[in-house]
């Protein structure tokens, strides 16, 4: 029988080096492991030295380096999820979170994060309306809307319409507006899981306000018109708009996707929550993470009675959203420019400076770096096909994955053999931080 070779006794030096890595305790006792356990909790520092003792077993660093090593590596916080600079180019990217919150939402939230009067009213003592600010914040800016509502997500808004309005009756559809919204996730088979019937009327290409009208009778619980956000239909086209749909003796409920509020002349394709309501829908629905720049929820805006039917409904309570969603959306409508409009509206001018300066700054460092034109997107399913001129910073193909596993990580894009750090949708304060990232990459930290 084969034994195998038999087991080689590790030399000397080794054995030696094995019985030298310090004891987890001995390490955890390092100042500055003992403080970032008091502000990240003993198991997250824990983690990373136990990782650090087997680098260190392994070979790959120095048995004496095992605090540095374990401090070097110790997360910016105690939760898993970490910062990246997103140098995607796509303004809205759902896989890094979607839409960056401004400072005044950021501020905001940490505020509402300890006890806060979200069902209080100071004043008096008594239980007041959840959320009331943020409402009213909404209302203020979509002055067409009589009442607002705020749930989890846009997917949530319309589960809620088609619960609360339709039932078990139909949702009248058009055909080109069935959408897949990401991730596998479909819009009929969303409404359809709420037990709701869909109505699909007219075809791919083309419905017609008639199509609609014929399929309205006694089982119609509203009709349903959906912004097509994440592609486009070109050619022989026809689709209703809004105020072809009013008038037919059932609600008309508008999904817009992205959370605009008003129109934006950059993106004349997207509708808006005023422009919609202002044609006749009873209730608009959309993200609050896209377009809008805030966090993620879904908005219901509309007609007083149908949006109370939504908020009265039982299954509200299942959406509902917390205090730090309420207080980021009401800093974000209230407050001043979002990253995300500041993104959208950059001048590729400026875009182009930044990316010269940044390249310049990284070749003086010695990394073999080009400012270059480059095209962005709005991205988060929105504003298919619109291109927005934009500047990178190139480097070789490598940089890319480095970056990715750098901290903070700077998620780029792979194009022609480069990796391009696409500066749109990078806030200009970030410029410095990609700049060290980059530095620390090239020097393989
Ligand atoms: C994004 C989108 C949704 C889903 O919104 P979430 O906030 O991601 O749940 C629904 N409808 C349209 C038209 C969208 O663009």
């Amino acid at each position: 029988m084969d034994r195998g070779p038999a087991p080689v006794p590790a030399p000397a030096g080794e054995r030696d080096g094995r019985r030298r890595i310090p004891r987890t305790d001995a390490v955890l006792a390092d100042p500055r492991l003992a403080e970032a356990a008091a502000r990240l909790g003993r198991g997250v520092v824990k983690a990373a030295v136990v990782a650090a003792q087997r680098r260190a077993r392994a070979g790959e660093i120095p048995a004496g380096a095992v605090a540095d090593a374990a401090a070097g590596a110790l997360p910016v916080t105690a939760a898993g999820l970490r910062p990246v600079v997103n140098a995607t180019g796509v303004l809205l990217h759902t896989n890094l979170g979607r839409a960056l919150l401004s400072d005044a939402a950021r501020e905001a939230m940490l505020v509402a994060s300890g006890a806060t009067d979200v069902e209080l009213d100071l004043a008096t003592g008594a239980r007041a309306r959840r959320g009331r600010s943020a409402l009213a914040a909404l209302l203020d800016a979509v002055p067409a809307a009589e009442a607002a509502h705020v749930v989890n997500n846009g997917a949530a808004a319309l589960v809620l319409a088609a619960t609360a309005l339709a039932g078990d009756r139909e949702i009248i559809v058009s055909r080109g507006e069935m959408v897949e919204i990401g991730d596998g996730f479909r819009i009929p088979e969303l409404l359809a899981a709420t037990g709701a019937r869909l109505r699909e009327v007219g075809t791919t290409n083309r419905t017609s306000p008639d199509d609609y009208a014929a399929a309205v009778g006694p089982g119609t619980g509203f009709i349903l018109k959906v912004h097509p956000s994440n592609f486009r239909v070109t050619g022989f086209t026809r689709s209703a708009d809004v105020a072809e749909l009013t008038g037919l003796g059932v609600p008309v409920v508008a999904d817009i996707g992205s959370g605009l509020l008003e129109p934006e002349p950059l993106l004349p394709d997207e509708p808006d929550a005023a422009t919609w309501l202002k044609a006749g829908a009873d209730l608009v629905t959309a993200s609050g993470d896209k377009l809008l720049g805030g966090p993620q929820c879904g908005l219901v805006l509309g007609k007083e009675e149908y949006v109370r039917r939504l908020s009265r409904h039982p299954l509200a309570r299942a959406l509902r959203v917390d205090k730090l969603t309420l207080a980021a959306l009401e800093a974000t409508v209230r407050g001043p420019r979002t990253p995300t409009d500041e993104a959208l509206h950059a001048d590729p001018a400026s875009l182009r400076e930044r990316a010269r300066r940044l390249a310049a700054r990284l070749r003086e460092a010695g990394v073999d770096a080009a400012s270059v034109d480059s095209e962005a997107a709005v991205g988060g399913g929105g504003a298919p096909g619109v291109v927005l001129p934009s500047a990178a910073v190139a480097l070789p193909e490598p940089y890319a994955a480095r970056l990715r596993r750098g901290s903070p990580a700077v998620m780029g894009r792979v194009e022609d053999g480069r990796c391009l750090l696409d500066l749109r949708a990078v806030p200009p304060g970030q410029d410095d931080a990609v700049a060290r990232a980059v530095v620390s990459a090239a020097e393989g930290r």
